[in-house]
């Protein structure tokens, strides 16, 4: 079992995703697909007169603010344009994809965070309105009826709160706790950079083979979202998955030239 993550970023090659994923399932693998779709939702949002918003945790973290109106444009993007976009190009592949939200089925539940402490202009300030989370459990059951009925599930944030609230959720780290659940073997996640560089941006200096104990340090050079993978790839790893690769998804056959050891492989 493999599990690929997408980012939403515009330089990905996601007519390129979608024929390695149609490659690799006439081929007999089992497969789950998780996207993202942050710049989709930016653009959405200025666009609609709710111009995104970024906040800084009191622990250093930049996550989107989640207000409900963010929330209703986040699900427009992720679960709409995004979601049904991958959809359609997969359905022309002749592949039976089902897209589906972490809300459907309860497919992926957390806990809200009921405050968020940020720091604004250097005050701490506390917000109470904001729906984020993190994901907890997964709804393998699910998963494992679509799969062994020959469909192809293409998951996408939002969560499901324990108290029934739609909750912005990391992408990368949904696709590790959908990786450990399902028991996959391989989580691939493909992002805009040749994989986790020790100098970015210098390309020269990509790491190809690491350990889980090698990721200690990571945090040190992993920037912006890159720090998201790092910590979802730990994750995936201490949740029982064997590898982790962290793959280039702009280039041809992204998908093929993960699996064929390119990018940073992280072994557990
Ligand atoms: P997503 O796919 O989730 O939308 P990105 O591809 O934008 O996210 O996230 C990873 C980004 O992190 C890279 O594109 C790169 O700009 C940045 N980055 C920061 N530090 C590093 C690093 N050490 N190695 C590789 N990329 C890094």
């Amino acid at each position: 079992m493999i599990v690929v993550k997408i980012g939403g970023g515009k330089g990905l090659n996601l007519a390129g995703l979608c024929e390695d994923v149609a490659a690799l399932l006439r081929a007999g693998q089992r497969l789950v697909l998780v996207h993202g779709g942050a710049e989709t939702t930016d653009e959405l949002a200025a666009a609609l007169g709710h111009p995104a918003q970024y906040v800084t945790s009191t622990s250093g973290h930049v996550s989107r603010r989640t207000d409900r109106r963010t929330l209703e444009i986040f699900e427009m993007a992720y679960c709409g344009q995004i979601n049904k976009g991958l959809v359609e190009r997969l359905q022309g592949l002749g592949v039976n994809a089902v897209g589906l939200s972490g809300l459907d089925g309860g497919l992926l539940r957390g806990t809200r965070k009921d405050v968020l402490r940020i720091v604004e202009n250097g005050r701490q300030k506390v917000l109470r309105d904001d729906f984020t989370g993190k994901v907890e459990q997964v709804n393998r059951g699910l998963l494992t009826l679509l799969l062994d009925n020959g469909y192809f599930p293409v998951l996408t944030p939002p969560a499901l709160s324990f108290n029934h609230e739609a909750i912005n959720v990391d992408g990368d780290r949904a696709a590790a706790a959908v990786a450990a659940a399902l028991h996959a073997d391989t989580l691939i996640l493909l992002t805009s950079a040749p994989g986790l560089l020790a100098r970015f941006p210098d390309e020269s200096s990509l790491l190809t083979n690491l350990s889980l104990a090698d990721l200690g340090n990571a945090h040190d050079y992993a920037k912006g979202k890159m720090k998201r993978k790092v910590l979802a790839a730990q994750e995936a790893l201490q949740g029982g998955v064997s590898q982790v690769v962290i793959g280039d998804g702009r280039r041809p056959e992204p998908l093929r030239a993960a699996l064929a050891g390119e990018g940073t492989k992280i072994e557990g």
